[in-house]
């Protein structure tokens, strides 16, 4: 009986949320007394592989084939399920990225397992229980559920647990690939990339903007201070509906919930649509020229002040600083 992670790799190569799953799920074989395969699907080369040891992985297991190449939800999902069950499996362990959050329930239903999805904490398994913290209701409130189904899946809020280096020796093997045709119904053709820019969902710093800068034009102040520091953009709703920002940068409870270690707001407000899809977020730092603005009383700093007198100071500190 092991853990089994699943690792999910972008274009052949693992991403930080992969390594944070790994030592997420690494902790789980430990308080449980067992061991912790990672199943990988796709083309990762097995130097990459093979460094999942690094974080604690004592097996991997890849499938890979020309099909398997791209995400494929029902595909993946049953290979994820049939790994576990070859495993003898009672936890598996994914991250609650976009994929994540469609093969999980696949998965739980193929096992007829419980489901946690979006874990912000290592399960508790006080007296024999398995209780797992998880946000609920857009990230205003927690709830802690408790799993009492034979086989356990756990789906992990990227940026929710740091990543650990537990060195083990990874054995890499291939895993025959058990999807049937008619899991192949839905395919990806193409992949085409809005813009080479950090992904929002995995960027550790998002600098974010709202009504409050008044127009797409004065969004260059906001662009430099995200590239000198290495952070990905983000906008409120209005911004996006607007036409100003494009809706893949929309965060909030009807937009992509992230939880960075940095979250800079620049001029908006704090409603609490827009908090639910970030208050998770580890630092947040608010710019307002308004002391009242709710979103000052979640802010860990608050810089009461005019956009635009305050980001080119910033952008200009910042600047110094690197020099
Ligand atoms: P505003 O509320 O207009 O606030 C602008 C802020 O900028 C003000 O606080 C103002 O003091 C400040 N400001 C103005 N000028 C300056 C300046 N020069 N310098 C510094 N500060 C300045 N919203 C989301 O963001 N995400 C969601 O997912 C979302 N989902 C929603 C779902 C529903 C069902 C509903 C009803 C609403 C939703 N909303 C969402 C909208 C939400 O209620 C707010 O209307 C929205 O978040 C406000 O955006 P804003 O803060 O950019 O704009």
């Amino acid at each position: 009986m092991s853990v089994l992670v699943y690792v999910e790799n972008a274009d052949g190569k693992f991403k930080k949320s992969t390594f944070e799953v790994v030592s997420y799920a690494k902790e789980i074989a430990n308080q449980l007394g067992t061991s912790l395969t990672a199943l990988s699907i796709g083309n990762v080369a097995d130097g990459a592989l093979a460094e999942l040891g690094k974080y604690g992985a004592q097996k991997v297991l890849t499938v890979n084939n020309d099909k398997l190449k791209s995400f494929v939800n029902q595909a993946y999902a049953s290979i994820i399920s049939s790994a576990a069950k070859a495993e003898g499996s009672k936890v598996v362990v994914l991250a609650a990225s976009f994929s994540g959050k469609g093969l999980a329930p696949r998965v739980a239903v193929k096992l007829e397992a419980g489901l946690v999805d979006g874990a912000v904490e290592l399960p508790d398994l006080k007296d024999g229980k398995f209780t797992v913290k998880k946000t609920a209701f857009s990230g205003k409130a927690f709830a802690h559920v408790e799993l009492t189904s034979a086989v356990k899946i756990v789906s992990l809020v990227p940026n929710s647990f740091k990543v650990v280096e537990r060195p083990e020796a990874a054995n890499v093997t291939a895993f025959e690939s058990t999807a049937a045709e008619s899991d192949f119904g839905v395919m990806i053709k193409d992949i085409v990339r809005a813009s080479d820019k950090i992904s929002l969902p995995d960027a550790e710093l998002v600098v974010s903007a709202g009504r409050g800068m008044k127009g797409p034009e004065n969004w260059g102040m906001v662009e430099e201070l995200a590239n000198l520091l290495g952070a990905a953009t983000a906008c409120s709703k209005p911004v996006s509906d607007a036409g100003w920002r494009p809706h893949s940068e929309h965060v909030g409870q009807t937009g992509i919930a992230i939880s960075p270690n940095l979250y800079i707001a620049i001029g908006i407000s704090g409603a609490i649509q827009h908090l639910a899809g970030v208050s998770s977020s580890k630092v947040i730092v608010v710019i307002n020229k308004d002391p009242e603005a709710p979103f000052f009383k979640v802010a860990d700093y608050g810089i009461v002040g005019d956009a635009f007198e305050v980001l080119p100071k910033l952008i200009d500190a910042i600047k110094k600083f690197k020099e």
